[in-house]
Formats: C-alpha cells, structure tokens, sequence
C-alpha cells in the first residue's frame, strides 16, 4: 500500500470514526447508531456481510443489526447466537467458521473470510460483538483487527449509553408511577415554589387538573385555610428549608367537604448541595381530626351532662339526709322527685350512650313487628303531653295509613326524641303537629314545631354524634346531641330515610319515611 493511499484510508477511518462520534453525542437511538458504525467498519474492511449481535439479560447473543444480511440468514443466524455465551470461549477460529458456513448454507454468498471483535468495555461485562464476513482468500489483516477495536469501542460506547439511558427510563417510569400512584398527594415544587409536578390525588383533592397546576405558584395550587405548622408556600420570602417541615391546614372547596391534610415538605439538594426541588406531600388526616374532635366533644359533652343531674342529687340527697333540719312533706317529696327525674335523666344518658356504640358497632338488634305508626305516635303523644302544659300537640293524620314492620320500642324513641327536641327547642311553647300520608310505598311521618330552627348549613350535621347546633339555647337547655344521631340511625336499620326542613326563628319540620308493609 502506498503512502499517500495509506493515508487516504486513514483519513476515511478518521473521518469514519468522527461521524460516529458525533452521532452518538447527538444520541441517535441504538438501532441507528449500531447500523451507522456497522456500515463504516464494513465499508472500510470492504466486508460484504456483516452483523451486530448484542448479550441479552439472559446472557445470550441476540442479531442487533445486519449489513448485507439477507433476511433468511438472519433466521437460520438467531438460533445459533441464541446458544452462545459472549463470555465464554465462543471468539475461536472454531465457532467462527461455524458462523461462516450457516451464512453460506443460507445466503449461497461465495464468503471464505471471517472476522469478529467483542465489545467489550474495561473493567464491565462483552456488550456484544462485531461480526464481518467477505469473500476472497485474503484474509483479515492485523491492521484491519486494530481498525475493527476502535469501531468496537465505539459500539460498546453506545451500547452502554442506550443502556444506562434505559436504565434511567425505566427508573424514571418507575419514579414517575409511584408518585402518580400514590395515595398520598405529592406535590413537587421548583426553587421559586412553582409546581413542577402535581400527582393525581393531590390535583383531585386541589380541584386543579394536572396541566392546570404545571407552573402555577404553590400558593394558587395549595390554598390552604386554618393552618398551623410550617408551610412553605405561605412563607413569601422565607429562605428555603435545610430540612423537613410539617404543616397542616384544611382544604375548603365549595361544595365539598373540608379535607383536613398534613403537609411534609421535604427539600432536594443536588450534588454541589444547590437546592433543586422541594417536595411535599400530603396525608389526608380529616378522619384523624375528625375522630379527636369527637373524642374531646365527647368529654365535654358527657362531662356537662353528667354533672348537672350528679350535682342536684348529691344536693337533694345530703338535704334529706340532715339529721339535723326539719324537713315539711313537701320538701321531702320535691327532693325525692327532683332525684327521681335525675336519675332518669342519668339512665337515659346512659342508655343512649350504650345504643350509640352499639350502632357504631353494627349490632343494632331489632324486634320485628307488625306496627301501625299513628297509634305509636298518639300513644306517645298522650304519654308527653301531661308533662308540658306550654305546648300543645296536635295530631294531623287525614287518612288511614298503611302498617309498617317495625320495632315497637325503637321507634317509641323515634317518636319521643323528635317530639321532646320540638319541646325542648320550641321555648315559647306553641302548637307542635304530629302528621303523616303515605306515597311511593313508604310512609311518611313528620313532627313540626314553631321554634327556634335550624341554621340551612347545620341541618346536616344535626344527625351527627354529639352535635348540637351552638346557640343560646344550646347552653340552657340539656342534651348531649345524641337523640337525633339514634333517631337516624335506627329508621335506616329499619330501611327508612329522616330528614329536615327549618328554618330558623320559624320552626322545623323533621319527617321519617319508613316502607310500607308488601311494598
Ligand atoms: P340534643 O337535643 O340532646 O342536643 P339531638 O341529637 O336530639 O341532641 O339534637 C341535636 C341538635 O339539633 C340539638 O342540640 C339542637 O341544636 C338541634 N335540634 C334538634 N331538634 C331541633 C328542633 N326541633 N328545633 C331546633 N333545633 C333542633
């Protein structure tokens, strides 16, 4: 070979090996960047066929990419590859003329040469390898060998690129698929606490669609109301935090339900210690809350209420029992009235306080029978009416109503707490009406009062344990807002509906709907 066609053909290698580079920074996808380097290695050795055959996770050989392949040969190639081991001694002159003769046998191609290089990178396991094939009884020479290694790195170069590339993507994928999965809202937000990533349960709870919240500050996404603890996205020009912060704070959206979250904010710092993101995330802690607050209106609640009945009877008790008064018959009765009432009083509590855990518990047990609702309601209207000479009820029933399957007992207290709260809430006395028709197969019954009312937001929660709407009233008059919790829940044992209309400084109307009987 000349000098000046020596150098020819090394400026073609050099020229050659500068293009591959060029298109693995440009990071072309494998199959391009395998097939450019192919086709220049060939090219160069003047190969006539030639492939590219990668190690798979399994430690096999699979065909990456052909040059001047014919496509059977590729068939009757990928069994044999798929034997072999490129760890093992798999590059001898043995297996290469193997290869050679499957080619031949396939294709009818007149090759006699063969060359092959693993690729392999220092220190880490064969990617692959090289595989060139020509015709002719020249053989591969030592400068094509050394020509063929730089190429082979180059492929190992790529092949590990677009491996750690997919690696990445697949972490990323994984990453991404957590967070978007959690149920736990995440949010993830950049140096100047605009969100870079909002994941579906956070952008549900926030009312924002995912695209929506892409680069909006996070106090527009996370407007949060009642807050205590640490938040960052209230903290305006606060320096970002080195550590973990917690806040909490209520969602309020109109026409949902407040949702009460805990926020952790967590920072993250790359390498050189820069902060890059900070990333909260968000724990649904409504039902935590709620559960505490009912213990603590629990405590008060029963505390009050127990006080007041314990208090009159020690007191009318150690009266009675002075040695040293002389007590008229009238006070004696009174004292031992007033402890009568009370100790009822203490027994209702305690038998109400015993059926609501009962129902929290699921074991409501009723005694089925057949019932006609109107003698129910004038037997108990009888039965309350002595006791409040202010009131006057007045039963409205025009038609004969059907009979329902019910328990006689539990729905006595129906009747008996709704009429004592339109006694208990009416204290201007007054006419409370006692009526019912019957439609749809149910039959409804319903008690109205002309009372104090109830605010339209509170009607809700009127039905809930130990609400009691906060009112003047609400401190004179006793109760620990149970009544209307067992009211509800014993007409829905029985398959019924309770609801409310008032309005307040008007009166309320509570109606129970139970089905009929056959319907
Ligand atoms: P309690 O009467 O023991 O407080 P209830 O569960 O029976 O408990 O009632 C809950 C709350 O609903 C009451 O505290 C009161 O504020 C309101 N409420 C119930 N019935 C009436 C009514 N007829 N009129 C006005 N408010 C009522």
């Amino acid at each position: 070979m000349s000098l000046s066609l020596f150098s020819n053909y090394r400026l073609r290698q050099l020229e050659a090996l500068l293009e591959i580079s060029r298109a693995l920074t440009a990071r072309l996808d494998l199959p391009s960047l395998l097939r450019t380097i192919l086709q220049y290695t060939a090219e160069m050795v003047q190969a006539e066929v030639g492939y590219i055959a990668l190690t798979t996770p399994a430690g096999t050989l699979r065909l990456a990419t052909g040059y001047g392949l014919p496509s059977q040969v590729f068939h009757a190639l990928a069994p044999y590859l798929a034997q072999k081991n490129p760890e093992q001694d798999f590059w001898n002159e043995t297996e290469l003329r193997r290869q050679l003769s499957i080619i031949r046998e396939a294709s009818d191609a007149p090759l006699e040469q063969v060359v092959a290089l693993p690729l392999v990178l220092e220190g880490e396991a064969t990617v692959g390898g090289i595989f060139l094939f020509r015709p002719g009884s020249v053989a591969f020479s030592a400068g094509d060998r050394g020509m063929l290694r730089d190429f082979a790195d180059q492929a190992a170069i790529a092949v590990r690129n677009a491996r750690q590339m997919e690696l990445l993507r697949a972490e990323k994928a994984r990453v991404e698929a957590v967070i978007e999965n959690s149920p736990n809202g995440v949010l993830i937000l950049d140096t100047d606490l605009r969100v870079a990533a909002i994941n579906r349960v956070l952008s549900e709870l926030a009312g924002v669609t995912q695209a929506e919240a892409r680069g909006q500050p996070c106090t527009e996404v996370l407007r949060l109301q009642n807050l205590s603890g640490d938040h960052i996205c209230q903290r305006g020009q606060a320096p970002p935090p080195t550590g973990i912060l917690y806040g909490e704070g209520d969602i309020v959206r109109p026409g949902h339900k407040r949702i009460t979250v805990g926020v952790t904010y967590s920072p993250l710092f790359d390498r050189n210690g820069a902060l890059i993101n900070i990333i909260a995330t968000l724990t649904d802690i409504t039902r935590f809350r709620e559960a505490e607050e009912l213990k603590s209106t629990f405590i008060s609640v029963i505390s009050h209420e127990l006080k007041t009945p314990v208090s009159l009877i020690k007191g009318y008790a150690s009266t009675l029992a002075r040695e040293d008064a002389l007590l008229s018959p009238e006070t004696v009765r009174e004292g031992a009235r007033v402890i009568e009432e009370e100790s009822d009083r203490l027994n209702e509590l305690i038998n109400n306080l015993l059926d609501a855990s009962r129902i929290q518990a699921g074991a409501m047990h009723l005694e089925m029978e057949t019932l006609s609702l109107v003698d129910l309601a004038r037997a108990t209207v009888e039965r309350l009416q002595p006791q409040t000479p202010d009131h006057t009820f007045a039963l409205d029933f025009a038609q004969a109503l059907p009979p329902v399957r019910g328990d006689e007992r539990r729905l006595r207290q129906v009747f008996e707490n709704l009429l004592t709260n339109a006694v208990k809430y009416s204290p201007q006395g007054g006419v409370i009406r006692l009526g019912g028709w019957q439609e749809g197969g149910e039959v409804v019954i319903y008690v109205a009062d002309r009372g104090i009312g109830i605010p339209y937001e509170e009607q809700e929660a009127v039905f809930e344990r130990f609400y009691r709407v906060d009112s003047g009233l609400r401190r004179s008059t006793q109760g620990a807002g149970l009544g209307l919790f067992l009211v509800k829940a014993i007409v829905e044992a029985h398959g019924g509906r309770v609801w409310v209309r008032s309005q307040p400084d008007q009166g309320s109307t509570f109606f129970v709907a139970l089905p009929q009987m056959g319907a």
